[in-house]
């Protein structure tokens, strides 16, 4: 899914878990994390192009490298580093572990860090073979879901969609529980 849906997702749910749970998580914290593993790989890839952009000599074209096969795009260094910290960023093992070194640093789950695990599990569903498959098992399997592309013009219609519905429900349960609670003049 696009980082700007993962965001607003992230944002979403959190909120709503805010509504009902007693420890509270940082909204910017999880959505953060939430967006995190895309920032890591496919921003070193915008970033590289900007720079492109700005000192001349690299392709800035997205869409030529979407065209051409995985295999003869992972044979340019920057995808190659892209590719290794897609695998890293959108493995539920790598998460895992991370999560556990974090639990024992701070001697407390980080429940931000969920906002990660959020964004892999929304990513398996939401991307196809032909663009960047989540590769969720890394590194013990490289098996993964070939689901439907997000890129679709029908499914970001329906995509946000449901985030104004989620955010239009989450400002009337506001407003309900506000209503239970009158605060005092
Ligand atoms: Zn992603």
């Amino acid at each position: 899914m696009d980082v700007f849906a993962h965001a607003l997702w992230a944002g979403a749910l959190f909120k709503a878990y805010n509504n009902k749970a007693r420890r509270k998580i940082k909204l910017w914290k999880a959505i953060a994390w939430g967006v995190m593993p895309d920032v890591f790989s496919f921003g070193l890839l915008t970033a590289w192009m900007i720079l492109g952009l700005i000192f001349g000599g690299t392709v800035a074209d997205f869409h030529q490298f979407e065209a051409m096969e995985p295999a003869q795009r992972d044979t340019i260094p920057i995808f190659q580093i892209v590719s290794f910290m897609y695998n890293f960023t959108h493995s539920i093992f790598v998460f895992a572990a991370i999560f556990i070194v974090f639990y024992l640093i701070f001697r407390k789950p980080m429940l931000a860090m969920l906002g990660w695990l959020l964004h892999i599990l929304i990513d398996i569903p939401t991307h196809s073979y032909q663009f960047y498959p989540t590769p969720f098992l890394w590194p013990i399997s490289s098996w993964k879901f070939n689901g439907i592309s997000w890129g679709q013009k029908w499914f970001m219609i329906a995509n946000y969609s449901a985030i104004a519905i989620a955010y239009a429900a989450l400002y009337l349960w506001s407003r309900k529980t506000k209503n239970r609670f009158p605060k005092k003049a």
